[in-house]
């Protein structure tokens, strides 16, 4: 009993704090930032974006025009994804609340967090492509099978050469995960 309310415990707290990061980190930028609706416009050298799902504001970070259309319709996608965004967190939650502490929690953990993840990711990517955004891939797909996996892995993204590619619009990404790997 008691260890179930532990767990309990751990899983509401994983849930709020990953709920009221995104506040305090909101409150945090506003000081030094512009607001404009659901956007907040930082100065930065390198242009950059996020979004703040829960708090429902998106951040461009650098000046203003610097960052390209794709990458902020990607970002404002985020806000529409909040019940995806919430399976995620819960997953997470869930991992963490597993006791005893294990390898296969943080592993789960670690998972339920990237393979979400690249579901929300291809979802504000097809977003994006829909409105006429173009996507510049960084890198090529490696030669070496452990690269590749590398690359799915850590990058909570799917790899550039993904994103790019014309599979991507319509195959599933766990589809084209393993395709990659084992091809
Ligand atoms: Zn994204």
């Amino acid at each position: 009993m008691d260890k179930l309310i532990v767990s309990l415990t751990i899983f509401v707290s994983v849930l709020f704090i990953g709920i009221v990061k995104q506040y305090i980190q909101y409150i945090i930028i506003r000081r030094n930032s512009r607001e404009d609706e659901n956007t907040l416009y930082l100065d930065s050298e390198i242009p950059n974006a996020s979004a703040l799902v829960f708090a429902n504001k998106i951040i461009i970070y650098g000046k203003l025009g610097s960052l390209s259309e794709f990458a902020i319709l990607h970002e404002s996608y985020h806000l529409k994804q909040k019940k995806l965004a919430l399976i995620q967190l819960a997953a997470v939650a869930l991992f963490s609340a597993l006791l005893p502490f294990s390898l296969f929690s943080l592993l789960g953990i670690y998972f339920s967090y990237v393979l979400t993840n690249w579901k929300i990711e291809k979802d504000a990517d097809l977003y994006a492509f829909s409105r006429g955004g173009k996507y510049e891939a960084r890198y090529k797909r490696p030669k070496s099978r452990l690269a590749r996996l590398i690359a799915w892995l850590l990058d909570t993204h799917p790899p550039d050469y993904i994103r790019i590619s014309e599979e991507y619009r319509r195959k599933n990404i766990y589809y084209l995960f393993i395709k990659d790997i084992i091809s």
